[in-house]
């Protein structure tokens, strides 16, 4: 059997801001992977970024997200990974 694809599309980059290697991400509203315009956290320092029209990932700042519900939704996001990093921090799971 084989196994679906989680993250089509995803490249395998660093971030800007950790250099931690980015290599999956999970689309929070369907099964579909990552297009144009997309925005992600990075899962260890939550840095923001959008996809590119190459699914490269810039940089974004989170104050320039005009959409308050886009924006609401990362903030809320950024809180959660927040946590669970904290969460791992406990359990001496993350540096
Ligand atoms: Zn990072």
């Amino acid at each position: 059997m084989a196994m679906k694809d989680a993250n089509p599309g995803a490249k395998t980059t660093k971030c800007a801001k950790c250099s931690k290697v980015l290599d999956a991400c999970t689309n929070v509203t369907g099964e579909d992977g990552p297009s144009e315009g997309d925005y992600t956290l990075c899962a260890y320092c939550g840095s923001l970024y959008t996809f590119d029209s190459q699914l490269d990932l810039v940089p974004v700042d989170l104050d320039s997200i005009q959409d308050t519900k886009i924006r609401n939704t990362l903030e809320m996001a950024r809180g959660a990974l927040r946590v669970f990093q904290s969460a791992l921090q406990v359990k001496g799971m993350m540096n």
